[in-house]
């Protein structure tokens, strides 16, 4: 027997970072989007825990226990008294190290199914807990559709979205370092005065109505200025995707995605060609939001 979930990737449609906090993180005010882009992870009774990944960027995913999934099915057997003799399998879409979440998403998939397989009866607080404590971004993917992360993002408050949205995103070649990434926020905001992380009021109201427009106006990432100096050249791939009519553009999370807003469906294939062809960024796909979280299949 064997339980497979299907689990969806995110975008930061804000993601407002405050001064580091004495412990080194930082507060944030992260407003997820979950897009329909999909890991699917099958949990099945094994002689020990093993893993297995497939996909295009497989070669990049760690296979020992370093893999977030493997640490999901361990700190839910932990609690349980159960040995986690599970081979997980990971078919993987969502990039690698994009800040797409790919990695959070896969934790919070694994959770549900060996949840699932061994019957352990958590209480969905309970499987919330563990996953904030495997990761900041692994209780949204658990919850899915959208959310207002504050603390460390993990504290959700699910938000209501009242439209479809169309993205592309674009895949740079390579990966970005989360921790790197949020050591050069530091670095351009030393000095300064860093206001407290807010949730924006037009940016919820944009989620709230489902207007496009409104939202495009509404995006924002603290995180942008330093995912663009150290990678100068995702500049390019922004104005490549505003050059094709994207509504707004902006790195995803700690990049090096890239996201671009686009009007409808047809629009977004339009930007994604122009993007493929634009030789800014590795490949480019299309997606909707907001998409449902961990799922069994
Ligand atoms: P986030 O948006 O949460 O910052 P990310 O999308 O930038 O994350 P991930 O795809 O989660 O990044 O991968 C970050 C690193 O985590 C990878 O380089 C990889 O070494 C490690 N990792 C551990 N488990 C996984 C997993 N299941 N899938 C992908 N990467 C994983």
């Amino acid at each position: 027997m064997s339980v497979t979930v299907r689990v969806p990737a995110k975008v930061n449609v804000q993601l407002a970072v405050g001064a580091p906090r004495p412990d080194g993180f930082h507060d944030l005010a992260n407003v997820f989007l979950a897009v329909g882009l999909y890991d699917e992870v099958t949990v099945t009774p094994a002689d020990a825990l093993t893993v297995t990944c497939s996909g295009p960027d497989a070669a990049q995913v760690p296979l020992d226990t370093g893999n977030l999934a493997a640490r999901a099915a361990i700190a839910l057997a932990e609690r349980h008294g159960i040995t986690p003799d599970v081979h997980i399998h990971i078919s993987k879409d969502i990039p690698v190290a994009g800040g797409m979440a790919g990695g959070s998403a896969d934790a919070a998939a694994a959770l549900v199914a060996c949840d699932a397989l061994w019957a352990t009866g958590a209480t969905r607080d309970e499987l919330l807990a563990i996953c904030a404590e495997l990761g900041s971004d692994v209780p949204f993917s658990l919850v899915g559709g959208a959310a207002l992360g504050i603390g460390r993002g993990e504290q959700l408050t699910a938000i209501d979205v009242g439209g479809t949205f169309h993205w592309v995103f674009a895949v740079a070649d390579g990966g970005l370092s989360t921790p790197a990434v949020y050591g050069e926020f530091d670095r351009l905001t030393a000095g300064t005065d860093v206001p407290a992380p807010e949730a924006s009021p037009a940016l919820l109201d944009a989620l709230h109505t489902g207007s496009t427009d409104v939202l495009a106006k509404a995006l924002s990432n603290d995180l942008q200025p330093a995912a663009l100096s150290l990678r100068p050249s995702l500049a390019d791939t922004l104005a490549a995707g505003t050059g094709a009519g994207a509504l707004a553009a902006l790195v995803s999370g700690s990049g090096p995605t890239t996201a671009f807003l686009a009007a409808d469906a047809e629009a977004a294939r339009r930007i994604a060609d122009t993007l493929r062809a634009s030789g800014t960024c590795r490949t480019a796909r299309v997606a909707v939001s907001p998409a449902p979280g961990a799922t069994i299949v």
